[in-house]
């Protein structure tokens, strides 16, 4: 199998490889992932009749995304024989946890086993990352094992093994999170809050949420998802759009719209269908103001070229003022991070709804590219600041977090500052 991969994914000139791994469904599937609808026909499989299928979806949907139970036998308000055919015929089975690391402001990593290909018998492991905040906790959620793409800088690039995640694999990253956040509620209706035992008086949810590190102010620990982790969402659009659609539905997870941020490399076709069909915040991943350097950068530029891209931007729908593109920056010493390079990033934006967010970049292991010196990352910034974009790396705020959502290849290694400042540029500070 990988013999094909070497084929198309070496040399300069590859745009993409092929996903060559299989997912191969469990034989008791979980629900988790289903929309509504399909939740329904679920109920219709295993003999429940067509008349009480909406109400029955609805009540386990509100078990399952609502109060996140991982058995049907807590799922008081559903009949005791339906409960057990439910367990006979389905799960709720989340991603595998087989690495946690816990920083100590509190920031998370979990490496995640999924059903691999039993053709190749490799597994399929994607990381998650928790990055709380004092106003925000932002979960960074992967949509493919690995990445199709092939850009220069980005270190899940380069690794060979690819597949999609399926819906449920995607809103499982959320989900497990969730569950080793302590963060589900447990009672109908109302969050199942309790006064702090601290003096801050801050309500706390019961579990497992955290007492340690930052915890964002309110009652949520997840605020906010970035599809900023491995692989590219749009070429996953199907499976990846019916997730974010679960985790914003309002009567479950219930994230809105707006505090979800789907990454794309230039997947210029899709941009539009994305704020169509999810009506996510958009960020795209720029990183060069010219088609040559870009095309080198991420060669994906080669078939989607800067004006495409930023004609799709222009359309994109719902952006305004007050819901802005975020265009991603990875500073490259010596590459793209010249005072002309910001100015020409600013003629470049000019018209279009717009945040930039500068990523230090994190080498890895083999790379030919160095971050950017400090120095240039501040002089970049001002030119940025100066024509009145917010520049988050303007605001470091030294905090020990986790890897950085472009570097999630190797699992547990120590990070560096440098990471962990990435880190902070993607957790979409503003
Ligand atoms: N595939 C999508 C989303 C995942 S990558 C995309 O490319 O947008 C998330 C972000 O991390 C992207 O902006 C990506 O360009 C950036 N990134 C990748 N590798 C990086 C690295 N080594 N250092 C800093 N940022 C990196
Ligand atoms: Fe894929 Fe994004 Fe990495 Fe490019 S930067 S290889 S699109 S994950």
């Amino acid at each position: 199998m990988t013999s094909t991969l070497d084929a198309v994914s070496t040399g300069a000139a590859s745009i993409e490889k092929a996903p060559l791994e299989r997912y191969v469904a469990p034989a008791k599937p979980s629900l988790i992932g289903l929309s509504r609808a399909q939740l329904a026909d679920a109920l219709g499989d295993i003999g429940v009749p067509e008349r009480a299928r909406k109400m029955r979806a609805q009540q386990i949907w509100h078990w399952i995304y609502f109060r996140g139970v991982t058995d049907f036998e807590s799922m008081t308000s559903v009949s005791k024989e339906l409960r057990a055919s439910l367990a006979e015929h389905f799960t709720l089975a989340r991603p595998e946890v087989v690495v946690e690391q816990v920083s100590v402001d509190g920031t998370r990593k979990w490496l995640l086993r999924l059903p691999g290909d039993p053709d190749s018998g490799l597994p399929h492991d994607v990381e998650c990352v928790y990055i709380p905040d004092a106003e925000r906790g932002t979960l960074c959620v992967s949509s493919q094992v690995g990445c199709t793409l092939t850009c220069s800088f980005c270190h899940t690039g380069t690794q060979r093994l690819v597949r999609n995640l399926t819906a449920g694999e995607i809103v499982g990253q959320i989900m497990v999170a969730r569950d080793r956040l302590g963060e589900w509620q447990r009672k109908s209706g109302s969050p199942n809050l309790r006064k702090s035992n601290s003096n801050s008086g801050k309500p706390e949810f019961d579990g497992t949420r955290p007492t340690d590190g930052v915890i964002p102010a309110g009652d949520r620990c997840i605020t906010n998802i970035v599809m900023m982790g491995m692989g590219e969402p749009l070429y996953n659009f199907e499976a990846v759009r019916d997730a974010l659609l679960i985790v914003a539905d309002n009567e479950g997870i219930g994230i809105s719209k707006r505090r979800i941020t789907l990454s794309t490399s230039g997947v210029v076709p899709y941009i539009e269908r994305a704020g169509a069909e999810i009506g996510c915040m958009l960020a795209v991943s720029l990183h060069a103001v010219r088609d040559d350097l870009r095309n080198e950068l991420v060669p994906l530029n080669r078939k989607y070229p800067i004006e495409d891209l930023l004609e799709a931007c222009r359309n994109y729908p719902g952006a305004s003022n007050a819901r802005r593109i975020t265009f991603e920056y990875v500073m490259l010493k010596g590459v793209n991070d010249s005072i002309d390079d910001a100015k020409a990033l600013i003629r470049l934006l000019k018209g279009i709804p717009a945040k930039i967010n500068l990523i230090p970049f994190n080498p890895w292991p083999g790379t030919k590219y160095e971050c950017s010196d400090w120095e240039q990352i501040e002089k970049f910034s001002q030119v940025v600041f100066d024509a009145g974009y917010a520049s988050p790396v303007r605001t470091p705020r030294g905090r020990d977090i986790l890897a950085a959502c472009g570097q999630l290849k190797s699992a547990t290694e120590k990070l560096s500052a440098r990471e962990r400042m990435a880190l902070r540029a993607m957790a979409m500070t503003d």
